[in-house]
């Protein structure tokens, strides 16, 4: 059997990879750090098939006793500091973790191995959030990056590593530049998360305001669900390389909120929405649309899931647990 090594296994993407690998008859090992993570907890209970590993992106020798134990063929990287907000008010852990946690991981592949004809591929969890304002619409490979926010500039450190790493030592090391990527398992700081579970809680009469920031900025949106399988593709090449990967379609925030109330069934969204500067960013990213033309053609890949039905789901999800939560009928 392959094995897998994740590090972000708690989160959404490594939940949907660790489903997904489990699938394709993969030994899934999941990287936790700190003492009783209560989301280890949540994996145990929904994924038994994972074996979890302690370790932390910030601690070298953690990453090594953790790859020495799984022995995996595959390491997926998404582990991070990854919501942009947060990235501003610990801009030096954010660089810790989630830039230097990369040139970490790189390390201590190259120090464990795996096996000359069979090295450990490597994939790293890049993002559109390092095209920030960006160059040229829509983005792809080749666009020139221009991060906004401590989180951008951390990622394009990850991604420059991983490509120095796979052309200094030859490693198999790849980078996927994932756009925005969503789903019922995203945290609720996220404002697609935000919104459906509000827009829930709106309709089941538990909520009666949704506060934002900008409702002008426009993003790719897609379906984790989707954006996981990308991943192992790149993996299964015979060459290393890096890929955008995006649905190709873009909406504004208020498309977002508009979308969502209207799937609640709830009319004049405008009557429950208030904007706050406290949402505002010190730099917005205004507009991320990808161009995943090379994924399409070298990985087959293409998303299945659209902008309705991903918000569909959303806010269905969101209607059940919300309701079963407060103990109250679904309308
Ligand atoms: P990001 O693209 O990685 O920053 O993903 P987010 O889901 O955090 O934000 C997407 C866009 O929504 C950004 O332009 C935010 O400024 C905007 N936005 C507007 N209001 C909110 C809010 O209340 N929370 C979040 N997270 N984003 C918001």
């Amino acid at each position: 059997m392959p094995r897998a090594f994740i590090t972000g296994i708690t989160g959404q993407d490594g939940r949907h990879l660790a489903e997904f690998l489990h699938g394709q008859g993969y030994d899934v090992y999941g990287m936790v750090k700190g003492q009783s993570n209560p989301k280890a907890v949540q994996v145990v209970d929904e994924m038994p098939f994972v074996e979890l590993i302690p370790g932390d992106l910030a601690d070298l020798p953690s990453l090594v006793a953790a790859l020495e134990l799984a022995q995996p063929d595959e390491v997926y990287n998404l582990g991070a500091i990854s919501f942009v907000a947060l990235s501003f008010s610990q801009a030096e852990l954010t660089a810790n973790t989630t830039g230097l946690g990369v040139l970490r991981m790189l390390e201590a592949i190259r120090m464990v191995g795996g096996t000359q004809s069979n090295p450990i591929r490597f994939y790293q969890a890049s993002s559109s959030e390092m095209f920030g304002k960006v160059r040229e619409t829509p983005q792809d490979e080749r666009t020139a990056f221009h991060p906004r926010s401590p989180y951008g500039c951390a990622k394009v450190f990850g991604h420059d590593i991983t490509v120095n790493y796979r052309e200094s030592y030859g490693m198999y090391a790849c980078s996927g530049i994932l756009f925005n990527h969503e789903g019922p398992r995203r945290g609720i700081e996220f404002v697609s998360r935000k919104v459906t579970n509000a827009v829930a809680r709106i309709r089941l009469g538990l909520q009666h305001e949704l506060v934002l920031g900008t409702l002008d900025t426009k993003r790719d949106w897609g379906y984790a669900g989707d954006f996981v399988r990308a991943m192992w593709l790149m993996l299964q090449q015979d060459e290393p390389d890096d890929y955008v990967v995006a649905t190709g379609t873009a909406h504004t925030v208020r498309e977002l909120v508009e979308r969502a109330f209207a799937e609640a069934g709830i009319e004049g969204w405008e009557r429950y929405v208030r904007q706050d500067p406290k949402f505002y960013r010190p730099a917005e990213v205004d507009l991320l649309i990808g161009d995943a033309t090379k994924a399409r053609r070298e990985l087959g890949w293409q998303p299945e899931v659209d902008f309705a039905e991903l918000v569909k789901m959303m806010v269905d999800h969101d209607m059940r647990t919300e309701a079963t939560k407060a103990g109250v009928a679904l309308p």
